[in-house]
């Protein structure tokens, strides 16, 4: 059987529930990219390489259960479990967060939201279901006496790094946005935010070569991304995540 037959063999056996084994896919995806295979079945070959959205409910199920941090508020915030080969990667939630039971529900993510609108048409909605939201701390941090959102501390970041690796090796992500400063330097060396942004890097992270575009925290409280060379940054660096072959198989 020729591989484009086979292809269609198993979206055949996916439509009908039945189990697509691993060894096949990737027997398969070798053999359609040694073929040149019409580009179509490409990111259909990739898509039915993630894991089933039963996976990664599991995972969110036991990172949900997380009791690791004394000083950190519950409940964990999550994201939607979405077999995605892109990951979004913020910082903390916020106090609102926790309530309204989803990460960025509050006023960065409107701003967050609207960049994803502006550049690849995405609604909230679409933006949740195609990208999965992970983030260097899953809980609310509590509030610094001075005012603001407290910093996570390296234990506790260190700690959530375990929920983060998981990710990685469940999903096997193409792309990695990390959003903010915290986010960034979980993936590359601390410098500033525009000899970041607007710019799209090959990283390893845990053992996974992926392309990182960061972005800058669409937080009401930095202006960074409303100033120059901020604005124009940012352009770019949306204008490469459109471009990503990822997003464009989303
Ligand atoms: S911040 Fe992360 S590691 Fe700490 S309790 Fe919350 S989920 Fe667990």
């Amino acid at each position: 059987m020729v591989a484009e037959e086979r292809v269609a063999a198993l979206v055949m056996v996916s439509a009908t529930g039945g189990e697509l084994l691993a060894a096949d896919l990737l027997d398969i995806k070798a053999d359609c990219l040694s073929r040149n295979i019409r580009p179509h079945l490409r990111p259909f070959v990739s898509s039915v390489a993630n894991p089933s959205v039963a996976v990664v409910k599991k995972h969110l199920a036991r990172l949900q259960a997380c009791r690791l941090c004394r000083h950190m508020h519950r409940p964990v915030v999550v994201g939607l479990p979405v077999a995605s080969r892109i990951i979004l990667v913020g910082q903390a939630p916020g106090d609102k967060e926790p309530e309204l039971g989803r990460p960025f529900a509050w006023t960065a993510g409107r701003t967050l939201f609207k960049w994803f609108h502006a550049t690849l048409g995405w609604t909230e909605e679409d933006t949740r279901n195609r990208i999965y939201f992970a983030a260097v701390c899953r809980c609310f941090p509590g509030k610094k006496e001075t005012g603001g959102d407290r910093v996570p501390d390296c234990g506790e970041i260190a700690n959530c790094a375990r929920w983060l690796a998981g990710e990685f090796k469940l999903l096997q992500p193409r792309l990695v946005l990390p959003v903010g400063k915290l986010a960034i330097t979980q993936f590359m060396p601390a410098a500033p935010l525009s000899d970041l942004v607007g710019q799209s890097f090959r990283i390893e992270y845990r053992g996974h070569l992926i392309d990182c575009i960061p972005l800058p925290h669409p937080s009401g409280a930095s202006p960074w991304h409303r100033m120059e060379p901020g604005k124009t940054l940012l352009r770019q660096a949306l204008a490469l995540v459109a471009a990503h072959p990822a997003v464009r198989a989303a």
